[in-house]
């Protein structure tokens, strides 16, 4: 990692900028203390503050934050990490960590230490006796040892999903609030390493109640134009939609990244002197280190506005002998504050990132205002570190795959109450796949800059925790259903795999909706050749066909049933599939291309899209939108960038990090595509091949408003001797001007204009990789009137490189490293090779827009979940009154409007259940429906499962009450701010504000138990 140090010249005739503004203010300063023993009542400041140390409100005061990085996974697997294991890779072993650093904080109760991720932090406490434990309870409660953060890992911010991001966090702050309460609350936010940060993550944090939030990477230039304007801490306004101050986030910028100054390293993983206070031995260095200390301190000073400054001591896996750091900081402090004896005004004392938090908030000043965000981030000229938006794809998919089934197991946990737990299945448990998912939201997890042997283990921890989740929806839908089936499972149906489909000749599906309304929806599964009979849920036979897939696209499996299903909200519909027999009728064969009536016109449509295909190049050629009355051509195809190995302008490499083209002009993967249409009464298919390598079929189902694309790339060739990145293109004529739009974190929309930053003049060295966003979600284009919106099913990055082009790339494969530590070229051999996923299209007029890709983006999100079951199982626990299965359910009572998404609703304790509801509109978004007008709910009686006997609300992470939270006040350069306390609480009428997440503790009574 990089370890610039800050330099330590100049410190003596360089102006202090806080000790103007001190000096200026000292007169006043009796009133401001006044004011600040107001606002230091009870609640004002909330546990954690008053166990800070003292300052001296007259010197440099120099903030000590010992700390350790612990990366949940990184160049060795979790477990490896915690236990030690594997010390040859990297020398780390997180239990020996905490072990040493407890002992260390008994010896001197001024040492303090923070500590930050849960994941290990949770286990570590789970092996400790009682003796140790109650130790660490009062090392916490006089805030010696401090938790910052406190989220289960430290997530990354460009690749992943708010939903998950809040998922994670709650976990990792319930643990902290069930073991220590408000004591071991975290007051502070801290990503020290994620490669970029986005706004969502600003927002988010601020209602989950966090005073501020420090942070270790943005780009050098930025960091350069921050330091020359005092603006290295500000107030981050998160959201365009929230009324101040509730996404507002005090931001501050570490001086260097998470790392000790240069030389002042003292951990056994480092080789820097230690003090040597001893006058006679030859050895002697303590003088000469406190006159650099002073000088640095002073140097840092003078970047910030208060007379306060931290020191990151410590770094990646650093305190396993934490006697070494802290022996040398009791020497450091001690020598360093005896120079005050001598007219130093530098104070050094052992404090935590809340206690510096504090003096910043008690410095009174007026705080400028960011709005924008800090993507992406280059460490220095042409290296961006946009690769990792894309890298590892597979993963990226199986992680928002298992986000969606860990809502549906939630949920289902939630409406069928303890019969979930344990049932006719045996024991379900959410758990597994909660702690899977928020282990994969670290960042160097979801982002694919691991090494190979520890994806394949974060893989191996999702699918492990698919399984006890699997058992909780048997046992649910059992419970629901009133039949108990042999269910099956099918995990593999992005590949076309699914045995009991394949196999039998009558089988059950049933289809859960995770979504808080009504779904249309066509199935797709894998059967063998025959006609096929599909009943709905009332009996009634519903439309079916069956295709013969293309032979790219499965190795084993050649035909697939599709029909139209529908899924009422919050619940589930029961479709039986029997093949007809004694007949001998013909599937839907592909109907070749081959033009007969119109030689010219290769078309796929439906009742409100047409897309067109070129004949001469079986490329896309236009999409029409008939109920808009909207024709825009778009040309669309596949191309790769030559990755980098380093040439004369820069030795940096394209690697699992960092995205960095040899040439800015892509090469196309093919200049046109075979292509051949299927057209059967439910879908419209153009079958696409442009090379062994890469194919896409281009889909329009009936009663679909989006054009589907789903591509097929790998393993991509290298045998050449080149790393290739792989990017999907849509070129229209759209003017754009140089501005696109791409999602933060699937929730907030930020604009993007190329070779530009809002708040510094760009000097631009990458005019590929340093274009390059996150996309969660969508990226579009707009010309004012029309708009092209493309909708990910993972997290990619995304570009408009030329005016109305839109490019996301799809997979990477690298043979070099690319010297940000991972020490491993991104070739993905094995699993991730081949990777398949889906882009949808939308072509709307500007006004319809936010409407249709909101409500999109919600079902690719929480599509629908498939549990098949031979359908011959018995009934089950089915009242003496009901003599049949129940094919059709809904734990809604009524639909949610569509501003209204259901973001969680899941078991939180025996009898209470943690529900979270969110606007998903802008504030001004969309005009055509009125979709962004605040919208009003009753929860009283909204499930029909269970009845809502007490409702209390709660911050975003559900750690603490609503209405007992208060968070420190900041004075922004835009002006005061008008405090409103929360409301009381109705829960027969609850309102949602556009870009409102409303989170709320309900205690229930299941109907069925009571
Ligand atoms: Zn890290």
């Amino acid at each position: 990692m990089d370890t610039s140090g800050v330099s330590a010249g100049g410190g003596r005739s360089s102006r202090w900028p806080w000790m103007s503004s001190c000096a200026l203010r000292s007169p006043l300063l009796p009133i401001s203390f006044f004011f600040w023993l107001l606002l230091a009542a009870p609640g004002a400041w909330a546990s954690g503050y008053q166990t800070c140390p003292t300052v001296q409100p007259d010197m440099l005061n120099v903030h000590l934050l010992a700390h350790t990085h612990d990366d949940v996974g990184w160049l060795k697997t979790v477990d490896q990490y915690f236990y030690g294991i594997q010390n040859n890779i990297q020398h780390a072993g997180v239990q020996y960590i905490l072990d040493s650093v407890i002992s260390a904080l008994l010896v001197d109760p001024t040492r303090r230490f923070i500590y930050v991720e849960m994941a290990f932090f949770s286990r570590w406490w789970h092996q400790q006796t009682t003796a140790t434990q109650d130790i660490v309870r009062k090392l916490v409660r006089q805030g010696r040892l401090e938790f910052v953060n406190g989220g289960w890992v430290m997530n990354d911010e460009a690749a992943t999903h708010y939903g998950a991001i809040i998922d994670q966090m709650t976990l990792g702050l319930r643990f902290l609030e069930d073991t220590f309460g408000s004591d071991g609350r975290p007051r502070v936010a801290w990503h020290i390493d994620p490669f970029g940060h986005s706004r969502e993550q600003a927002s988010l944090f601020a209602q989950m109640g966090f005073d501020g939030f420090f942070l270790g990477r943005l780009d050098y230039q930025d960091k350069n134009v921050r330091e020359e304007m005092l603006k290295m801490e500000e107030v981050w306004r998160a959201s365009t939609s929230l009324k101040p101050p509730t996404a507002d986030l005090f931001t501050g910028v570490l001086p260097n990244l998470y790392n000790p100054p240069n030389d002042l390293c003292w951990d056994v993983l480092c080789a820097d002197s230690p003090m040597v206070d001893e006058p006679r031995s030859p050895e002697f260095n303590a003088k000469q280190l406190v006159h650099y200390f002073l000088q640095l301190a002073n140097a840092q000073g003078n970047f910030y506005r208060t007379n306060h400054t931290v020191m990151t001591m410590g770094s990646d896996f650093q305190y396993e002998n934490a006697n070494m750091w802290f022996k040398n900081m009791d020497k450091l402090i001690r020598l360093v504050n005896a120079q005050q004896a001598n007219g130093s005004r530098v104070h050094v004392l052992y404090s935590t990132p809340s206690c510096y938090l504090r003096e910043l908030n008690k410095a009174n000043l007026t705080w400028s205002v960011k709005e924008d965000d800090f993507f992406p981030y280059a460490d220095g000229p042409n290296k961006f570190w946009t690769g990792y938006f894309s890298s590892r794809p597979a993963l990226k998919r199986y992680e928002r795959l298992s986000y969606n089934f860990l809502q549906v197991c939630n949920q289902l946990e939630a409406l069928a109450g303890p019969a979930a737990n344990v049932g006719p299945y045996g024991v379900g448990d959410s758990t597994p796949l909660k702690e899977a998912m928020a282990v994969l939201q670290h960042h160097d997890a979801v982002t694919g800059t691991s090494r190979q042997h520890v994806a394949n283990d974060y893989a191996r921890q999702l699918a492990v925790g698919w399984g006890p989740c699997e058992v909780l929806l048997s046992n649910a839908l059992a419970r629901l259903s009133g039949s108990k089936q042999n269910f099956s499972f099918c995990r593999e149906l992005n590949i076309s795999i699914c045995p009991l489909s394949r196999k039998s000749a009558r089988f059950q599906v049933t289809i859960y909706n995770p979504l808080g309304r009504k779904v249309d929806w066509i199935v797709r599964l894998p059967v063998s050749q025959g006609i096929f009979l599909v009943k709905d849920p009332n009996g009634k036979t519903v439309p079916s066909n069956v295709v013969m897939l293309p032979s790219s696209y499965s190795k084993e499996y050649q035909w697939e049933l599709l029909f139209s299903a529908s899924m009422p909200a919050l619940g589930f519909s029961i479709y039986s599939v029997a093949r007809m027999t004694g007949r001998n009728l013909q599937a839907h064969k592909m109907q070749s291309s081959s033009p007969k009536s119109n030689s010219h016109v290769l078309a796929i449509e439906n009742e409100h899209l047409r897309a067109t295909f070129d004949p001469d190049t079986g490329l896309l050629m236009r999409i029409e939108n008939m109920d808009q009355n909207l024709s825009l051509p778009v040309n669309q195809g596949f191309f790769w960038y030559t990755a980098n190995t380093g040439d004369a302008e820069s030795d940096q490499a394209s690697g699992a990090y960092i995205f960095r083209p040899t040439w800015y002009q892509p090469q196309p993967v093919s200049r046109w595509a075979q292509i051949h249409l299927v057209k059967t009464a439910l879908v419209q298919e153009a079958h696409q091949n442009f090379s062994a390598w890469c194919s896409q079929v281009v889909r329009l189902y009936q009663g679909q408003r989006h054009l589907e694309l789903e591509w097929t790339v790998g393993p991509i060739p290298v045998e050449d001797g080149w790393g290739k990145e792989v990017i999907s293109r849509f070129k229209t004529g759209l003017k754009t001007k140089g501005q696109f739009y791409t999602d933060s974190n699937g929730r907030e929309i930020l604009k993007r204009r190329r070779d530009y930053r809002p708040t510094w003049r760009l000097n631009q060295t990458e005019p590929v990789a340093g274009n390059y966003y996150p996309v969660n979600t969508r990226i579009y284009i707009t010309d004012g009137n029309m708009q092209l919106t493309v909708l990910t099913d993972r997290s990619q990055g995304g570009s408009s490189l030329k005016d109305g082009s839109l490019e996301l790339m799809v997979h990477r494969r690298l043979l070099v490293d690319d010297g940000r530590g991972v020490g491993e070229a991104l070739m993905e051999s094995g699993t991730g090779e081949w990777v398949r996923g889906r882009h949808l299209v939308l072509l709307d007029s500007v006004k319809e827009a936010a409407a249709s890709h909101r409500l999109l983006a919600e079902k690719v999100v929480l599509a629908p979940q498939l549990v098949l079951a031979q359908g011959d199982g018995a009934l089950y626990h089915a009242p003496a009154a009901r003599r049949t299965q129940v094919r059709q359910f809904s734990g809604l009572r009524r639909e949610l409007p569509p501003q209204v998404h259901l973001l969680t609703l899941a078991r939180w304790s025996r009898e209470r259940l943690l529900l979270r509801l969110e606007h998903q509109f802008a504030v001004r978004e969309d005009s055509g429906r009125n979709l962004s007008s605040p919208v009003t709910l009753n929860l009283q009686d909204l499930f029909s499962g269970f009845t809502i006997t007490h409702l209390q609300e709660t911050t975003l992470a559900a750690n603490q009450l609503l209405h007992r939270a208060s968070r420190l006040k900041w004075k922004p350069t835009t002006g005061p701010i008008s405090y409103s306390a929360p409301s009381k609480l109705d829960p027969t009428s609850v309102t949602l504000q556009p870009m409102e997440i409303r989170t709320f503790l309900a205690s229930v009574q299941w109907k069925e138990h009571s």
